[in-house]
């Protein structure tokens, strides 16, 4: 196992890496922006090396200076966590080059899955049904022309190299599709430095359902079930909840199988997670990542298993802790993601913590890096924390979150717990009748 692993990240999953390194027995390397110095990371890191200035591109993204940081303190592994460099194909290639070892997949599956129309061409050759769209990228307003007449208005038009939720437009006849064709390559250059595009049919009302998979380096491959991620706002993810109360135990399993083969054919390593609509019982996959997600803890409450543990044993070239048989689930869990933001406009709302109390008792977990007196700083994404509740059923699970987030004072600065309190009680949301554009409904009522 490794004595040290660096930890290229901030914020709550820099905390969260560093609990798990510590349970399994590994000392810590926290890096930081200056803007940092004072984060809970930082503090409670075995060292701390500070990488630069605030701004992402001089510190979190700055591979020169984590790289040396890793050898000053002599880490010989790197977490990337999510975000910033977790998906950066380079990034993981320097680290093989200087003998380090990334926890996190090789940098050929990151290079493959990080071009959603490679992904995409991967996913059809292994029997996984994709959404109904372009072949490969198009390239030109004539074929997108045809392939939207094909498949039918409306459709999206998506960057290949997108992400976060960014680099989509929806055409929904003809006429918009000229506009909107140049505004999404026009975008995706500007946004992802690559003018790739490719289109989808826009599906009306799907679920967002994906599959938590973790592959070791003896070929072995598991899953961990799914998560529905249908709450979202501007195509990102705001609440998650596991299991999906739309899907039964024989769907899961062969949706599940037919994944656990696909990874198993592609010789991939570490945590990845397909991601899927799902309409009309039907799955159609969208895309993979390949990195621990935010929502990740959701998985952890139903099947007992520490996700981050598992990446670096397989990372230091141990086998998987569990079978597939080993992993049941149990119970329902629900995470709430709490951002630095006006719940009402969702403007940014940096600023000082002057309150901090956050809720406890069984099947609750809060995994933040908040504490009184921390500043949230402005440079930075706004999620500062997340909520987990689990129970015995669905019902038992809402009822804690409802009475966790009553109990949840963060003061000095607007968070989106408020939506989260009113979304919960929401009849559609209790009777899970909801797609991914419910959310964006119910803001604007
Ligand atoms: P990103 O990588 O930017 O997160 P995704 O391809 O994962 O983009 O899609 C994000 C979200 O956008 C989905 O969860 C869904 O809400 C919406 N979306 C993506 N593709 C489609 C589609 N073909 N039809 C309808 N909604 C879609």
């Amino acid at each position: 196992m490794f004595p040290k692993v660096l930890i290229a990240n901030r914020g709550e999953i820099a905390l969260r890496i560093h609990r798990a390194c510590r349970d399994m027995g590994i000392s810590t390397v926290a890096v930081h922006s200056t803007a940092d110095s004072e984060a809970m990371h930082v503090r409670l890191a075995d060292e701390s090396v500070c990488i630069g200035p605030p701004a992402p591109r001089d510190s979190y993204l700055n591979i020169p200076s984590i790289i040396a940081a890793a050898e000053l303190t002599g880490a010989t592994a790197i977490h990337p966590g999510y975000g910033f460099l977790s998906e950066n194909a380079e990034f993981a290639r320097i680290i093989e080059a200087h003998n380090l070892i990334l926890i996190g997949p090789k940098a050929q599956h990151i290079a493959m899955m990080g071009d959603k129309v490679a992904a995409r061409q991967a996913f059809d050759e292994f029997d996984i049904p994709l959404v109904p769209g372009s072949e490969g990228a198009v390239d030109s307003l004539s074929s997108a022309s045809r392939v939207a007449g094909e498949l039918g208005y409306p459709v999206l038009i998506k960057a290949a190299a997108g992400g976060g939720g960014r680099g989509m437009q929806v055409a929904s006849n003809k006429v918009e599709l000229e506009g909107k064709f140049s505004m999404a390559r026009r975008e995706a250059i500007e946004a992802f430095g690559n003018g790739q595009v490719y289109i989808e049919k826009y599906l009306p009302n799907p679920r967002h359902i994906e599959l938590q998979i973790m592959a070791d380096s003896f070929g072995d491959v598991v899953h961990f079930g799914e998560r529905d991620c249908s709450i979202q706002r501007r195509h990102q993810k705001i609440l998650e909840e596991a299991p999906s109360p739309l899907i039964s135990e024989k769907l899961r399993a062969s949706i599940c199988l037919r994944a656990v083969g696909a990874i198993q054919k592609l010789g991939y390593l570490g945590a990845g997670t397909l991601e899927f609509l799902y309409q009309d019982g039907e799955f159609y996959f969208i895309e993979m990542n390949t990195r621990i997600q935010v929502e990740h803890p959701v998985t952890e409450m139903i099947t007992g298993v520490d996700l981050v543990c598992e990446q670096i044993r397989v990372a230091a070239g141990e086998r998987l802790s569990q079978r597939q048989d080993d992993i049941t689930f149990k119970g329902h869990a629900i995470e709430c993601r709490i951002n630095a933001e006006s719940p009402v406009d969702f403007r940014p709302a940096p600023g000082q913590i002057t309150e901090y109390h956050p809720p406890g008792g069984s099947g609750v977990r809060v995994d933040s890096a908040l504490y009184l007196g921390y500043i949230v700083p402005q440079f930075y994404d706004s999620m500062i924390g997340k909520l987990i509740v689990h129970g015995a059923s669905r019902n038992e699970c809402l009822n804690r979150l409802n009475r966790s987030l009553e109990e949840f004072v963060v003061g000095g600065i607007e968070t989106t717990l408020p939506l989260h309190k009113r979304l919960i009680r929401e009849r559609d949301f209790i009777n899970a009748e909801y797609d991914v554009h419910w959310l964006e409904r119910l803001i604007k009522n």
